[in-house]
C-alpha cells in the first residue's frame, strides 16, 4: 500500500488526489487531503466569485473526488503548528504533495498603502467569500464614492464587477449576509480599474473582460488618449488571440463613447498607463491615488514619463497578483514565491527530496485558471509514481489520523463538512436566501466538530450490548 499525503484541498490538491486513485501502475494507493481549513475545495470556495455559478459549480467534480473510498477529506489541520511538521508529516506517509497555493497578496511598496481604506483585492475577495480569516470589521463602502483598483488582471476585474453589482443581483449568490448588507449599503458609485501597461498587455481574460459591460445598471468607458500610447492597440493583428479579443472589447467600448453611461447606477473607468506613486491620505484615510503617467519602452514594459494624475478614491484595492508563504522546514525560493522542484520532485539543495512534491501554485507560480492545475498535478503525480516503488517500502510512524488527535488537532473529516454544508443550508433558509456561507471560525467549527461528537457517541452506542 503507498499511502499519500495531499496538502490543500483546492483544485490542485483534488486533481493531485485524482490523478493518483486514477491510475494502474502502482495498486492499493490511499490519499488523505489535508487542509488547514473544515471546508475543502480552496479558492473555487474562497476565491471564485459568488456570481460566478458556473465556475463555482465546479465543487460538485471536486466533491465527486473526494468522495472516492480511496481518498479522505482531514480539514482544520494546518501543517507547521502544533508539532505537525514537514518532517513529522513525512513520517505518517509515504509521500506528501504540497498543493498550499500562494496565499497572500504582492504589495505595491508606495507610501501610503497602508492607509485605512487601502486594502489587497485579496482581503477584499475573502470577505465576500465568506473566509474564517478575513478581516472581521468588513469593509466600510457607504462612506465611498470613488474607488481605485490597481491592477488589470482578472482578480481586478472581479473585484470591480463586485463593486458594480447591485445587491439584488447578488442576493440569490451564497455571499456572507453581513457583506451583502455592506456591499447594499455601499455608495460606490465609480470603479477606476487601472493598469500600468497598455490594454493589449493586460491579463485579464475576453470573457471576463466583456461580463463588465454586461452588468446590468454599470457602464464601462475608456479613456481615448489611453489607447493610443499602445502599439498593440493600434494594430492588434500580431498579438496573441487573448490579448487581441481585449482589445477587440476596449474598441468597442472606445467607439461607444460613454453616452451609454448616463443612466446607469456604476460607472467603470478602464484607465491604462499609469503607475501608483503614492496613496494620498485625507482625514486619516486613504482619499486618492497618485499615478505617473507611463509610456511604452519597446521592449514589453513601460517608463515613467514625469507627468502625473490624481484619481480621488475612498477605497482602493491593491489587485497586483498573488505571491507563495513559505512553510517552515520546507525550501523556499523567495524571488518566485516557490517551492524549488523539478517535475514537481522538491528540491533540497539542488536535490529532489524523496517523497516530497508540490503541484499548483506553489510550483509554479500564481498564473493560469482552475483547468491548468490538471497537467500540473499530473506531472507531478508521473513522477510520484516513478519513484513509488523506492518510497513504499519505508515503515510509517502510526496512523494519521490518531496522531494528529495526539498532538492536539482536531481533524475535521467528510461528515463534518456535510454538516458545515447543511448548516449553511439552514442558515440560508432562515435568511429567505440560497444556501448562505458561514463567515467565521466559531461558527464553521461548531457545525463541523457537533458531528464529529455525535458520530462518536453513535459509534460508541452501536458498541454497546443490545438492552
Ligand atoms: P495577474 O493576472 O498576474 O494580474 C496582476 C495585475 O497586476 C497585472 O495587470 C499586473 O500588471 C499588475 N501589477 C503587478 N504589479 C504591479 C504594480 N507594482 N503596480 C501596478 N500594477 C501591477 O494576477 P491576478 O489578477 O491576481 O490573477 C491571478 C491568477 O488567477 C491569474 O492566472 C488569473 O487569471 C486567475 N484568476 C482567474 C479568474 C477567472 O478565470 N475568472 C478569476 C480570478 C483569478 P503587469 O502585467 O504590468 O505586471
Amino acid at each position: 500500500m503507498l499511502r499519500v499525503a495531499v496538502v490543500g484541498s483546492g483544485p490542485s490538491g483534488v486533481y493531485t488526489a485524482q490523478a493518483l486513485v486514477q491510475q494502474s501502475l502502482v495498486p492499493d494507493v490511499h490519499v488523505d487531503v489535508l487542509d488547514r481549513l473544515p471546508c475543502p475545495y480552496g479558492l473555487v470556495r474562497y476565491g471564485v466569485a459568488p456570481d460566478h455559478e458556473k465556475i463555482k459549480s465546479l465543487q460538485n467534480n471536486l466533491r465527486t473526488v473526494l468522495e472516492d473510498e480511496r481518498i479522505a477529506f482531514i480539514g482544520n489541520v494546518e501543517i507547521g503548528t502544533r508539532g505537525l511538521t514537514p518532517a513529522r508529516l513525512l513520517g505518517l506517509y509515504h509521500a506528501v504533495v504540497y498543493c498550499v497555493g500562494a496565499a497572500r497578496d504582492r504589495r505595491l511598496g508606495v507610501p501610503g498603502e497602508d492607509l485605512p481604506g487601502s486594502w489587497s483585492a485579496t482581503d477584499f475577495v475573502s470577505w465576500y467569500s465568506a473566509h474564517p480569516d478575513a478581516a472581521p470589521d468588513g469593509f466600510a463602502l457607504a462612506d465611498a464614492r470613488s474607488a481605485v483598483v490597481v491592477g488589470v488582471g482578472n482578480v481586478a476585474v472581479d473585484v470591480t464587477r463586485i463593486l458594480s453589482r447591485g445587491a439584488a443581483e447578488l442576493q440569490p449568490t451564497d455571499v456572507p449576509h453581513a457583506a451583502l448588507g455592506a456591499l447594499a449599503r455601499s455608495g460606490v458609485r465609480e470603479v477606476h480599474m487601472v493598469g500600468r501597461r497598455g490594454p493589449s498587455q493586460a491579463k485579464f481574460t475576453t470573457k471576463e473582460l466583456r461580463e463588465l459591460g454586461g452588468l446590468p445598471d454599470a457602464s464601462v468607458d475608456v479613456e481615448p488618449s489611453d489607447l493610443l500610447l499602445d502599439p498593440g492597440y493600434a494594430d492588434p493583428s500580431a498579438l496573441p488571440a487573448v490579448n487581441r479579443r481585449n482589445v477587440e472589447v476596449v474598441r468597442g467600448w472606445a467607439a461607444a463613447g460613454d453616452e451609454a453611461s448616463q443612466d446607469a447606477g456604476h460607472r467603470i473607468r478602464l484607465r491604462f498607463f499609469l503607475r501608483p506613486v503614492e496613496l494620498l491620505e485625507s482625514g486619516g484615510r486613504v482619499g486618492g491615488v497618485r499615478f505617473e503617467r507611463t509610456v511604452p519602452d519597446g521592449s514589453g514594459g513601460v517608463r515613467g514619463t514625469g507627468t502625473y494624475e490624481e484619481i480621488e478614491a475612498q477605497l482602493v484595492l491593491r489587485a497586483v497578483g498573488y505571491r507563495g508563504v513559505p512553510l517552515d522546514g520546507l525550501p523556499f525560493d523567495p524571488a518566485r514565491g516557490t517551492v524549488p522542484h523539478e517535475a514537481g520532485r522538491v528540491l533540497r539543495d539542488g536535490a529532489a527530496s524523496p517523497g516530497e512534491y508540490v503541484a499548483g501554485w506553489i510550483k509554479r507560480g500564481p498564473t493560469g485558471v482552475i483547468g491548468t492545475n490538471r497537467p500540473c498535478a499530473k506531472e507531478t503525480v508521473t513522477s510520484l509514481l516513478a519513484d513509488a516503488s523506492a518510497l513504499s517500502g519505508r515503515p510509517l510512524a502510526g496512523e494519521p489520523l490518531r496522531v494528529l488527535r495526539e498532538l492536539g488537532h482536531e481533524p475535521v473529516q467528510w461528515p463534518g463538512w456535510l454538516a458545515i454544508e447543511r448548516a449553511e443550508a439552514a442558515l440560508g433558509s432562515s435568511l429567505g436566501r440560497r444556501s448562505v456561507k458561514i463567515p467565521d471560525w466559531p461558527g464553521l467549527l461548531e457545525a463541523a466538530l457537533e458531528e464529529g461528537v455525535q458520530q462518536e457517541q453513535s459509534a460508541v452506542q452501536g458498541r454497546q450490548p443490545a438492552a
